[in-house]
């Protein structure tokens, strides 16, 4: 039998994926979840009475979806998306990414993404992994409301109380599965990281990335990223060069990578164990190959994320995967292909030189 809720969601999946506007998503989501706790004779005797829109969040084409799903028919929306977005790989991308367990960056509608923590963790698990860390934005970042340290404190309660959700559905058989703590923390132009060092502290996972000022002078950048990789609260270095590709968003006008000394950067990501990450949204592709490799050398750990911001975007990471597979990159280099025990234990690790 067919959820329409399920269909609903799926097509969503699918024009996710496939960097589709938020806007052209929403009404799938809205209408997935206007019909997902309604009976099934009820939607049945709407379907029949054609009232199926006097549901909110329901419209003309969600309610034909619906409509298709409720007679056991693959709905025609969804036929016409499902292949959207997606390439086929090669054997080694695929391998890569089938090692994978979790992805260290996505975000909620908490900051600037589009779904619920919730519906962002089912999605994680839908993918096969066994983990996924939330890390939303931090205070400064305004235009994508940031988290203040109050509203972040309250997300943590949040996801304790979704972790119990889940263990439960995981010992009624469900795949097991958690959310992680984390942030997606602004490195300030000083190189301090934009949320109070005790909060931190208290994370899963830090990923520290710059996002404004990008076209500051090289030897000032390289000197406020080796500060933020230096601090001991950063486990990931974020999309590293700020690059936007052409052809993807704003106009497609493309942002030109942001000028650092890259040995030096490395260099301090290799020393603090700090991992490069690999950022699998398609308008970043960041960072590019020639300082992948550079990364590699100098001895980093890599974390192949998705950025995502709505949940199809989880399936970016075949993106990563792809370009990771093309420089080189082996699984015992990527943080998020080791269990979430494991990689408690290296962001808990203490600082070189430390006690
Ligand atoms: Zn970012
Ligand atoms: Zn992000």
């Amino acid at each position: 039998m067919r959820e329409p809720a399920e269909d609903l969601r799926a097509i969503a999946f699918c024009l996710e994926r496939a960097l589709e506007p938020s806007y052209r998503v929403k009404a799938f989501r809205a209408a997935a979840a206007a019909v997902q706790d309604l009976p099934r004779e009820e939607l049945e005797r709407r379907a029949a009475a054609g009232t199926l829109q006097e549901l909110k969040g329901v419209g003309k084409v969600t309610a034909l979806v619906i409509r298709e799903s409720l007679l056991g028919e693959e709905p025609n929306y969804l036929r016409r998306v499902q292949d959207l977005g997606t390439t086929p790989v090669d054997d080694a991308t695929a391998a890569l990414r089938a090692a994978l367990l979790g992805d260290c960056h996505t975000h909620s509608d908490w900051s600037d993404g589009g779904s619920p923590i919730e519906e962002m963790a089912r999605a994680a698990r839908a993918l096969g992994h066994e983990w996924v860390v939330l890390t939303d934005h931090s205070p400064r970042l305004t235009v994508a409301r940031g988290l203040s340290p109050e509203r972040l404190r309250e997300q943590l309660e949040v996801v304790r109380r979704l972790n119990e959700v889940l263990a439960e559905e995981a010992d009624a058989g469900a795949a097991p599965f958690r959310v992680l703590t984390g942030i997606e923390c602004d490195i300030n132009e000083d190189g301090t990281l934009d949320q109070e060092p005790e909060l931190l502290a208290e994370l899963d996972l830090v990923v520290a990335s710059v996002h404004s000022k990008l076209r500051m002078p090289g030897p000032d950048m390289t000197a406020r990223m080796v500060a933020a990789i230096s601090n001991q609260h950063t486990d990931v270095l974020g999309h590293c060069t700020g690059r936007q590709v052409k052809g993807h968003g704003r106009g497609g006008q493309g942002r030109p990578e942001s000028e650092f000394d890259a040995e030096v950067v490395f260099a301090a990501c290799a020393r603090f164990g700090v991992a490069v990450e690999v950022n699998s949204r398609p308008e970043r592709l960041d960072p590019p190959k020639r300082l992948l490799r550079l990364a590699l050398e100098a001895g980093c750990d890599v974390a192949i994320d998705t950025d995502a911001h709505a949940p199809g975007q989880l399936s970016w990471q075949e993106l990563g995967c792809e370009r990771a597979v093309r420089t080189g990159v082996t699984v015992d280099r990527v943080v998020n292909a080791r269990n979430a025990e494991d990689l408690l234990r290296w962001t808990r690790r203490q600082p070189p030189g430390g006690a």
